[in-house]
């Protein structure tokens, strides 16, 4: 047996499926195996744009025991299963996912450390959110990582999507990851895993779980005033107060995607609830009540209209769960 653990470029689902996939003995061993799991619970809950549809299940595993016996669950049953962090750089189609959503926020989120001379080694659990590991590395006096300072999210998300800015990479500072692939739990060693721009080359079934991070001591004002600057550079720069996914398209070798936008005139255009932001270009915003087609639909534009007017083409960075395109990478 197989279970289809979907990558963001997930084949469309249809809510109508959902028969196929859970039966009664299914929802009963589920509710049996976790704690913690809503049955039709809409993704909009769960992104932090605010659009998507119904999740046939979303399970919040309690620790290591909860989440294997959820994927033997799904392995037994062909049920396919998709782990999401905070959903900060995701698009759920609003036809919902037919299928297990995992998420560790409650059962992973441990951080420990373990000190040597001068560096510093690090273990978060994936689902440690992103602003508690920086609130962390004030208060132990942790260096290197500021930069992800107002980046939000989880651990393992941050992990997933190599999260970072400019030249910096959240991957430069790992040492290793542990995944659990199958039913197996694994540590890879930073060296065996191959990193791009805003992504991990892992296998698209491997679910993180830990990430041992080499860190340096310094002073906790130091590295505080550093993270307020960042933080403080992004409130000038990027829509904070509407809803959005981060940036929606990555940028070409040697181009700013939200540059590319904007030359296009293209800020400020509207489709349904949602608009291209007049504060940065490549940032889309709900401007309340949007759906995931109008994110879509600005989306083609975009992929059009720059791609007539420059000779670009633009690909997503945000992960598209369970939407359709040629532009799906
Ligand atoms: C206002 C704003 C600003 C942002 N600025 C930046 C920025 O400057 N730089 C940047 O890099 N990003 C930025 N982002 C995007 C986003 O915050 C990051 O990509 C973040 O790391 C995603 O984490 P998440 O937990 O929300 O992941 P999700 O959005 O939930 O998931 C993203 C992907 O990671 C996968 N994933 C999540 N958890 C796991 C796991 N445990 N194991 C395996 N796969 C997993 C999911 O399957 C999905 O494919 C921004 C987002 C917003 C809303």
């Amino acid at each position: 047996m197989n279970i289809s653990l979907d990558s963001g470029e997930a084949q469309a689902v249809s809510l109508n499926a959902q028969a196929v996939y859970f039966t009664e003995e299914h929802r009963y061993s589920i509710e049996k195996s976790v704690s913690d799991c809503l049955w039709n619970e809409p993704m909009s809950l769960h992104t932090s744009i605010g659009v998507g549809g119904e999740a046939a299940c979303i399970v919040f595993p309690s620790g290591i025991k909860e989440l294997k016996d959820i994927l033997r669950i799904a392995y037994s049953g062909n049920i396919p299963c998709y782990v999401v962090g905070k959903g900060t750089n995701l698009l759920v189609a609003d036809k919902g996912y037919v299928g297990i959503i995992i998420n560790l926020s409650k059962g992973f989120n441990k951080i420990a450390k373990q000190d040597s001379d001068d560096r510093i080694f690090l273990k978060a659990e994936a689902g440690v959110p992103m602003q508690r590991l920086m609130r962390y590395c004030i208060k132990h006096g942790l260096s290197g990582i500021e930069f992800l300072a107002g980046i939000p999210g989880s651990v393992g998300g941050g992990m997933a999507m190599n999260a970072g800015i400019n030249e910096f990479e959240v991957m430069d500072y790992v040492t290793d990851i542990t995944i659990v692939r199958g039913l197996d739990i694994k540590t890879i060693q930073r060296r065996d895993i191959n990193t791009g721009y805003r992504t991990l080359l892992l296998d698209r079934v491997d679910i993180i779980i830990e990430a041992g991070l080499s860190l340096k001591k310094d002073d906790s004002a130091a590295i505080a005033g550093r993270m307020r600057k960042l933080i403080g550079k992004r409130r000038l720069t990027q829509p904070f107060k509407e809803k959005n996914c981060g940036c929606i398209f990555r940028n070409p070798k040697g181009y700013s995607a939200g540059k590319l936008i904007d030359e296009a005139g293209l800020k400020g255009k509207r489709m349904g609830n949602a608009q291209i932001s007049e504060k940065h270009a490549n940032f889309i915003i709900n401007l309340g009540g949007a759906t995931c087609s109008d994110i879509k639909g600005i989306i083609e534009c975009v992929i059009k209209r720059v791609e007539e007017s420059k000779g670009i083409h633009l690909h997503p960075e945000a992960v598209l769960l369970g939407m359709e395109g040629p532009w799906v990478l």
